[in-house]
């Protein structure tokens, strides 16, 4: 029979992140038990109805007997919560995260430092536009990325802890990488989070267009405007999170954006095909990388009805 990685687990945050971690963790054999926390108390009931684990009243008594405690609440909240529970850890245990924010919340995890805690911050590169405990889902982390962005300064236990977390995200279907989290947030910037901001962007501009055009935004969305609109409805206390914190590296990449739509704009302007021609070729076989490296599906219309219905 499978030993679990861990005995215990502690989860600060029932909500998809938190509540898929639970889920995939207990059917996956990952973690032998499960403790819970989470601000709003209707959702700590309902995460504990629904079988995510045990109900705990504070975050002291949820991690109080943890091997590994996850933090899984917005990345603003993260050094509230991080504080409330390292206090109660106990010596030897490993305190970690999923934020999508990798260099503002590991400084502040690693402010609140204790002798025997160890501090690795992580971030799934998996969710859906879908919040609270009854979007998780077990497997959510299949075949996805996890990134832990560990202390390269630490000792051997340190090590040893960075390896057994790294384990436990095998255990539930991820592939784990480790990297520096200045790097994390400048390639999640290019990948995640700005993709997240042309989608909110463009939504609203359609918003404004509806009301020139009556109607005929949403009912002919189906054209291509309705994909941005899913990453449009994700939550907008996470992404307001994550543009405060990660603001050098998404401001960068923005400038670069910025240049590169310029240049499309200059060659629609001046009837340039050829140069619109290469960008979209160029676009096209970056879209055929990513399926041969399995992070999406080839099936067209992302595997809807050819309706477009579903
Ligand atoms: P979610 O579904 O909204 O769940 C977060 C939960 O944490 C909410 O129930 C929230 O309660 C609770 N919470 C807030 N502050 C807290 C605190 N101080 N102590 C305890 N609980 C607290 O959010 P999520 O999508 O799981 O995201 C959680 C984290 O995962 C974020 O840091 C996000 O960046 C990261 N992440 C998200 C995705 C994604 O696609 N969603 C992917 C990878 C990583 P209230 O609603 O009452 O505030």
């Amino acid at each position: 029979m499978t030993s679990p990685v861990f005995e215990r687990i502690a989860i600060i945050g029932c909500g998809l992140i938190g509540g898929s971690i639970s889920r995939a963790a207990q059917e996956k054999v990952a973690a032998g038990a499960v403790s819970l926390f989470d601000a709003d108390p209707a959702v700590l009931s309902r995460a504990a109805e629904i079988g995510l684990g045990e109900a705990r009243s504070t975050v002291a008594e949820a991690v109080a007997d943890a091997d590994a405690v996850f933090l899984c609440v917005p990345v603003g909240a993260m050094r509230e919560a991080g504080g409330a529970a390292i206090g109660a850890m106990r010596p030897g245990s490993i305190l970690t995260d999923v934020g999508s924010v990798k260099g503002s919340v590991a400084r502040e995890l690693r402010s609140l430092a204790k002798p025997g805690i160890h501090i690795i911050p992580g971030h799934p590169i998996a969710g859906t536009e879908k919040s609270g405990p009854d979007a998780a889902f077990g497997s959510l982390f299949e075949g996805r990325w996890c990134i832990l962005t560990p202390d390269a300064a630490g000792d051997a236990d340190y090590k040893a802890a960075s390896e057994r977390l790294a384990l436990f995200w095998e255990r539930l279907g991820s592939k784990v990488d480790q990297m520096d989290a200045q790097r994390h947030d400048l390639v999640l910037a290019v990948t995640s989070h700005l993709p997240h901001l042309i989608a909110y962007n463009i939504v609203a501009t359609a918003h404004d267009m509806e009301s020139v055009e009556e109607g005929d935004v949403v009912k002919y969305s189906a054209a291509g405007f309705r994909d941005f609109t899913r990453i449009a409805a994700s939550d907008p206390t996470m992404w307001r999170d994550v543009f405060l914190n990660n603001k050098e590296a998404v401001l960068e990449v923005l400038g670069r954006f910025d240049d590169d739509l310029t240049a499309l704009r200059k060659a629609i302007r001046r009837g340039d095909g050829e140069t619109l021609f290469n960008v979209f070729t160029h676009a096209r076989g970056i879209r055929r990388s990513i399926i041969e490296a399995g992070q999406d599906t080839a099936a067209a219309n992302f595997g809807r009805d050819t309706d477009g219905k579903k």
